[in-house]
């Protein structure tokens, strides 16, 4: 039985679907995600340490949340911030910004202060929604952040049961710490539920997906509802993802693959979500056996590192059944033992600007090297990188382009950037090298844009570059990936140090400094001093050179 029809179900999509004709495509994610909620009642929505919220309690959550951004003045296009790792408030507050045509910006957590303060500034953000742990850099940058109007801090165990299973990290318990003029999340979620969602056409923006480019700070790539829809309907072809899927959540959700597949594919479903605040194998073990999971995503050197993890071998993990992984070289070995045990590890391909799944490897046919086969509704080019006119034939070597309703529109505020990446006809350049073999499966061959894959996270050697050159020692500096087994790659900085800092600062202690300047996973990990760096002929310092000797010093070791 379905309880009174409220003014927002009376409104809603499915009436006019009825009154009107169902049109594919128009209506938004988050209505999909409202009627989840009323199909599903009773259901679990979201699993968090042993604690469960129903669809029926997360569509309470999500209106009382909603209501309290429109109680905060929260209209249409304004943009909501999110910094927060993986826990229910963040399902919560993406999709209530929704439910107001706002547009979400979903952060790292662990960004250091100039990280923050650059986002913030470009996308205009005017309410934050973090965790604790944020308010500290917050605070050191408060007076350069005039767009802001209000921050709601929320601590990470808010929906902990009191036994929670697994054990959640003692570090991430709540210190209660506050930022001036803060808004608690109870205060907030005490808020009157939203009486009528916001007018939002399928077309307008939903999403300000930061990532780089060649030329340093990141971009907003902005995705509408129509890419979000289409993100998560296209990785439904995934063999297991279904209504029924238990899906294990551990990778960021700020982080393009971790949004799709944990939280926008379970919102288009309603099929459930267990949370894991950050990489824990123990806790993805035990979550797998207690919960019976079957399905997960996680980045290939987890899996790596789970596969050789003590523990793995004593939970019955034999309800998961597939794998998506991507981000690195996965040996044939770990592979196997995977196999041997029932799960098939399938790799997949994506990126922000497509709202991640392009190419995935079917279950009963996956390749290993591959990024498997172009996903349904996404069209292919691989083009002649001498003549982009052309396309190569089957087997050789070409730039990736794609196009499909789930590829952004651009960069936010950045027509240079979005011209050279967006071609205005639908096509997305991906910078990404591929062939093609004779089966249609897919193989990065290469990139031509400057990307270094560490742990699956995009990292950007302009951008570590300059917050490097923030540091008085530096004379001039180049950055690079270089492999490492489990991470994929390592992030590497050559330094020339200005004459008069010889002697007086070790790689160590510039390393050091890094770590505070950047997240952890882009600071770089080796610091090589050199008296000199090599030039190209317009006086840039040749990264492909130093990558070259790089590679020579990897084979002959
Ligand atoms: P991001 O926007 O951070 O998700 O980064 C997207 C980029 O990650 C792509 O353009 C590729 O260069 C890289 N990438 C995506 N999938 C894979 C994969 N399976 N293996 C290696 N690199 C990948």
């Amino acid at each position: 039985e379905i309880e009174p029809m409220d003014r927002i179900w009376e409104k809603s999509w499915t009436i006019s679907w009825v009154k009107e004709g169902y049109q594919h495509g128009r209506d938004p994610l988050f209505h999909h995600l409202y009627t989840n909620t009323i199909r599903h009642r009773q259901r679990p929505a979201i699993v968090f340490y042993g604690q469960i919220i129903t669809w029926d309690e997360l569509r309470d959550l999500l209106m009382r949340a909603a209501g309290g951004l429109q109680k905060l003045g929260v209209e249409k296009g304004d943009r909501v911030y999110l910094g927060m790792q993986n826990c229910p408030q963040f399902v919560i507050s993406f999709f209530a910004a929704h439910c107001l045509g706002a547009i979400v910006t979903a952060i790292s957590p662990a960004y250091k202060a100039g990280e923050v303060r650059y986002i913030l500034n470009d996308s205009g953000a005017k309410v934050l929604i973090i965790e604790e742990s944020v308010v500290p850099v917050l605070n050191e940058i408060k007076d350069q952040i005039p767009a802001v109007e209000n921050v709601i801090v929320t601590s990470l165990d808010e929906y902990l049961p009191s036994d929670p299973y697994p054990a959640f990290p003692a570090d991430l318990m709540s210190k209660g710490i506050k930022y001036p003029g803060t808004i608690s999340w109870q205060e907030f979620m005490a808020s009157e539920p939203l009486q009528e969602m916001a007018d939002v056409d399928i077309n307008d923006v939903a999403l300000l997906q930061y990532t780089s480019g060649t030329t340093g700070k990141p971009k907003g790539a902005m995705l509408t509802h129509m890419n979000l829809l289409n993100g998560a309907f296209i990785n439904t072809a995934h063999t297991a993802n279904t209504v029924d899927t238990v899906q294990v959540g551990m990778l960021p959700m700020f982080h393009i693959t971790g949004m799709n597949d944990h939280l926008l594919t379970t919102a288009f479903l309603g099929s459930t979500l267990c949370i894991i605040t950050r990489f824990d194998p123990v806790a993805f073990l035990q979550i797998v056996e207690k919960y019976q999971a079957n399905y997960s995503v996680l980045a290939t050197p987890m899996v790596i590192y789970l596969a050789s993890h003590p523990s793995f071998s004593e939970y019955d993990i034999s309800s998961l059944y597939n794998f998506g992984i991507g981000g690195a070289t996965l040996p044939q070995a770990v592979f196997n033992k995977y196999l041997e045990m029932g799960i098939t590890l399938c790799e997949g391909y994506g990126m922000s600007e497509t709202t991640a799944t392009v190419s995935f490897n079917p279950i009963e046919a996956a390749k290993l090297g591959s990024i498997g086969l172009p996903m349904p509704q996404i069209d292919l080019r691989i083009v002649d990188i001498d003549d982009l006119s052309k396309d190569v034939p089957i087997g050789e070597e070409g730039e990736l382009w794609v196009k499909g309703p789930s590829c952004g529109i651009g960069y936010w505020n950045n027509p240079a950037g979005t011209a050279e990446t967006f071609l205005g006809d639908g096509w997305v350049r991906t910078g990404d090298i591929v062939k093609m073999d004779e089966d249609g499966y897919l193989y990065i061959c290469g990139r031509l844009k400057e990307m270094i894959k560490s742990s699956a996270y995009s990292i950007f050697p302009a951008e570590v570059e300059e917050y490097m050159y923030g540091h008085p020692a530096i004379l001039e500096c180049c950055v690079i990936g270089v492999p490492h087994e489990v991470k994929g790659e390592l992030v590497k900085a050559f330094v020339v140090l200005r004459p008069e800092w010889d002697g007086k600062i070790t790689e160590k202690e510039l390393i050091e400094w890094a770590r505070g300047q950047m997240a952890p996973y882009k600071y770089p990990r080796i610091i090589e001093f050199r008296d000199s760096l090599p030039k190209g002929p317009t006086g840039k310092v040749a990264r492909k050179i130093l990558k070259e000797e790089e590679k020579q010093r990897e084979l002959s070791c």
